[in-house]
């Protein structure tokens, strides 16, 4: 399409970008002090991911965007967790697991000084059940000298190890090239393989808001015998699980089921199986403790969520322990706290009566339509047409900036690309979102609204 003022290939170029589907999500994994973290910082560019000297960070941030090459994927990072009472072995164990699970491929990092240890091989031995592209990076091998060791690596059975240095770069250009090369252009289990398979919810919450509790209520006796239904693959960790009718897929309720108590790191694993379950699901059903004060720890969640790009869902759990007085508060604590997911769809229930389990699917449902809502083209410029007509953008420097075209670039979840002929005020930009949301019943999705201006 044409827009007055600007390039064909600028607008071609801007829908593109903003048109990527869901981004490959690739795992950075190995024993403590490899350079786990040092490793991810380098690829994402930036210092996000900070490398604490301090034991014990936990960090609640664990997936990153990068961009290598032109492409983009997510990066998960393992380095935020100190070992703990299960002992270093099953830590490791623990963690690569986890971030395996969420990825389309692993990088392997074994420190290159120290050579390969009992460790390192029991997370080969994972790698191999599980089957993903691994790139092995050697990692602190800081000049030539230290080449020779990376060579011993070949040993682990993993093919070529990648010399690299994450703290000078050395050889992490080379090893993002053979990560591109194994990565898939979209996540695979996620939104590849599983066309047209059953619907993936991650059902998500801080600890003790009622997960597993939830999980069992719904899964009782409807428990779906996994070989009846054709072409699903389950992995051990995901729960088919009949409601209203249609056959869902519970991603990761391994995490649920499975009380691990870990003492050191607990938050870390917490935030680690979150982000893992998001990745792999295209809703989360977020559970929230109705009977206590929203917290902070709920928020992240939400965030997380939000920032994955998921549908969303919202679940008040143990409602049957609300007098008035807390249903009062807790309509307040939700205008304030959960202000940036307003448009999530909300059920009240009790894992433990029962209570409104028939409403959970039609709000998923709800969420996951809003999330492939796709509006074309020239009902949206109608509509933006009629809007800025309406409520024109505020003059500013005796100039009035102008929306001139928008086109959807994307859905899961909803993009588009607006293109004006000024600097579009924050506020105004709120204004049209929440204008689109209204006219195309965007209800339990995040938006992605970007606007290119004309040089
Ligand atoms: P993680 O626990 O695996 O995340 O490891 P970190 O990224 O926190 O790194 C552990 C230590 O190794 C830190 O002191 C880093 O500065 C150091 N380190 C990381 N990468 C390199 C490297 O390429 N060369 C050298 N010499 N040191 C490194
Ligand atoms: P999880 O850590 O999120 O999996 O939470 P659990 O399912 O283990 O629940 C934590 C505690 O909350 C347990 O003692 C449950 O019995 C209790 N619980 C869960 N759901 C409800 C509910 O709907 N009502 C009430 N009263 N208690 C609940």
């Amino acid at each position: 399409a044409a827009v007055e003022g600007f390039d064909i290939e600028d607008v071609e170029g801007a829908i593109g970008e903003a048109g990527h589907g869901p981004l490959p999500v690739l795992a950075v994994v190995g024993r403590p002090n490899v350079g786990k973290s040092t490793l991810v910082n380098r690829i994402i560019g930036r210092r996000e991911a900070v490398v604490e000297d301090k034991p014990g960070v936990t960090r609640d941030r664990v997936t990153y965007e990068a961009e290598w090459a032109g492409r983009r994927f997510k990066v998960v990072d393992t380095g935020g967790w100190e070992q703990d009472v299960l002992g270093i072995d099953a830590s490791v164990a623990a963690q690569a697991e986890y971030a395996i699970e969420a990825a389309d491929a692993v990088v392997f990092v074994v420190d290159a000084k120290v050579g390969a240890t009992d460790t390192d091989e029991a997370v080969v031995r994972l790698l191999r059940k599980a089957g993903k592209p691994v790139v092995l990076a050697a990692n602190k091998v800081d000049g030539l000298s230290g080449e020779s060791d990376a060579s011993y690596l070949w040993s682990l059975g993993l093919g070529e190890p990648h010399p690299v240095s994450a703290l000078h770069g050395r050889g992490t250009g080379d090893m993002l090239d053979a990560v591109l090369e194994a990565l898939p252009e979209a996540p695979e289990q996620t939104f590849g393989t599983a066309v047209g398979g059953p619907r993936r919810i991650a059902l998500i919450g801080r600890p003790n808001v009622g997960k597993s509790s939830l999980l069992n209520k719904v899964a009782g006796e409807e428990r779906v015998v996994v070989n009846e239904i054709a072409g699903t693959t389950r992995d051990p960790v995901d729960e088919l699980i009949e409601l209203g009718g249609i056959t869902w897929k519970f991603v990761d309720t391994a995490g649920i089921r499975k009380r691990v108590h870990l003492q050191q790191g607990a938050d870390y694993y917490a935030s680690l199986r979150t982000a893992a379950a998001v990745e792999k699901a295209e809703v989360a059903v977020i559970l929230i403790d109705a009977s206590e004060s929203i917290s902070v720890q709920d928020q992240r969640i939400v965030t997380m969520a939000v920032e994955a790009g998921r549908a969303i869902v919202l679940a008040f759990n143990k409602w049957d322990t609300l007098d008035e007085e807390r249903r009062y508060y807790l309509e307040r604590e939700i205008e304030t706290e959960l202000a940036q997911v307003a448009w999530a769809p909300r059920v009240n229930v009790s894992a433990r009566t029962g209570r409104h389990m028939e409403k959970l699917v039609p709000g998923i449902e709800t969420a996951l339509a809003g999330w492939e809502t796709r509006v074309p083209t020239g009902r949206l410029n109608a509509f933006l047409g009629e809007l800025v007509a309406a409520h024109p953008h505020p003059v500013r420097g005796g100039k009035q900036p102008r929306i001139l075209f928008g086109t959807q670039a994307g859905t899961k979840p909803p993009r588009f690309v607006l293109f004006a002929s000024g600097f579009i005020e924050a506020g105004y930009r709120r204004f049209i979102e929440r204008r689109l949301r209204e006219e195309f019943a965007f209800e339990g999705t995040p938006i992605h609204i970007s606007v290119r201006v004309r040089e």
